[in-house]
């Protein structure tokens, strides 16, 4: 049996069909309707943050709170990293802004504290880091460098759904934190995403600006596109949330199973959880040092690959590799570059089993 890199989570059939009926009742099936009213007040209390407001996907939520944000100027910049989705980088670009990337440290994969103000300049706007796997960024430091020089901070934390920062939720941190409820990730809304906000100032900014501008019913206040979450995907929502704590053990147990196997290995490198947070066990990256393990990375993916077994380069090539951003690329991260070249994300969801790690760890250490 092939075993694929990630698995989404899923409500039963019958479930599923409970949660929309209504629905088909109503005929009421978007705009903002009373399941997806309902799924917001779950998710603020789930996330232990204010308020949120839902997208359609995670991407136009990161996109649309750097308009709420009121980040857009001519020449502004958004440090950010190239360690990440692409999608970052495009919510930055797409509003009209430069990237100026920041490297990356090697303990946990976010953007390394240290080398933020070096790039601050007058054209500034705000910081942009990503909890990348679930590791959660320096938001103290982080936080202390913002308010410093006056600089807004929009978390990516696409991959950091439910998880608290010494017990606070961790979209509680920063002006902004997406979330992305994308099939792939830990939780889904089959496509979906939100933003995370403290300050009630932003509710309307975000509200309107998801709805074409539109302010007040009729008129537009701001030109804008269309990215509300319809009812169908909070039902999604609403179920899945119901079963996170299953997810997260099933998820912890093949963690675990893991770090039995590989963690110590000369050569290996997996990523530990941090001592602060509650994880929520989203990825299993892997970096190969091919000097001391004998194997890099991509001869690991290939013989994963004949077994039928899909690991998944994540994330090669850095963003300040890729085509589109190779002359915005600025200083170089090898940091990040490194890390791109020897991470591998290990298959890891609910429902693997310890037998299929070993499965998997056995052709890993096959020499
Ligand atoms: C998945 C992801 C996104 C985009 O989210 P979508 O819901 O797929 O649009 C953005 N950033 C990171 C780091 C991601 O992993």
């Amino acid at each position: 049996m092939a075993i694929l890199v990630t698995r989404s989570s899923m409500p039963s059939l019958e479930e599923y069909i409970e949660e929309i009926r209504p629905i088909f009742e109503s005929r009421h099936l978007t705009n903002m309707g009373p399941v997806h009213q309902k799924f917001q007040r779950q998710l603020e209390d789930y996330l232990g943050v204010p308020s949120v407001s839902l997208f359609t996907n995670g991407h136009l939520a990161l996109e649309t709170a750097v308009q709420a944000l009121d980040l857009r100027r001519p020449g502004g910049e958004v440090i950010t990293t190239p360690f990440t989705f692409v999608s970052t980088t495009h919510a930055i670009v797409r509003n009209g802004l430069k990237p100026v990337f920041c490297d990356i440290r090697e303990s946990d994969y976010t953007m390394d504290p240290e080398k933020i103000e070096a790039l601050i300049t007058d054209r500034t706007v705000a910081i942009m880091p990503v909890h990348v796997y679930g590791n959660i960024c320096d938001v103290d430091r982080i936080g202390a460098i913002a308010r410093k020089h006056g600089l807004k901070v929009i978390y990516d934390g696409a991959h950091a759904f439910g998880e608290t920062y010494r017990g606070t939720g961790v979209g509680a941190f920063g002006d902004a934190t997406m979330f992305s409820f994308h099939a792939t990730k830990v939780f889904n809304t089959v496509e979906g995403g939100a933003v995370a906000f403290t300050d009630e100032r932003y509710a309307q900014a975000l509200q309107e600006l998801k709805n074409f501008g539109i302010h007040g019913g009729e008129d537009a206040a701001a030109v804008a596109g269309n990215a509300k979450m319809d009812e169908f995907r909070a039902a999604m929502g609403i179920c899945n949330l119901r079963r996170m704590d299953r997810c997260i053990a099933g998820r912890k147990a093949a963690h675990d199973r893991y770090f039995q196997r590989l963690d110590g290995v000369a050569g290996l490198r997996l990523c530990p959880t941090q001592p602060d947070v509650t994880p929520n066990y989203a990825y299993l990256p892997v970096c190969f040092d091919p000097r001391i393990f004998g194997k890099d990375r991509d001869q690991v993916l290939e013989q994963l690959r004949e077994q039928e077994i899909y690991g998944r380069r994540y994330f090669y090539p850095a963003v300040n590799d890729m085509t589109c951003y190779r002359e915005l690329a600025g200083e170089p991260t090898p940091v990040a570059r490194e890390t791109s070249l020897r991470v591998l994300c290990l298959p890891l969801y609910e429902e693997l089993t310890p037998a299929e790690v070993d499965r998997i760890c056995d052709v890993i250490l096959e020499k």
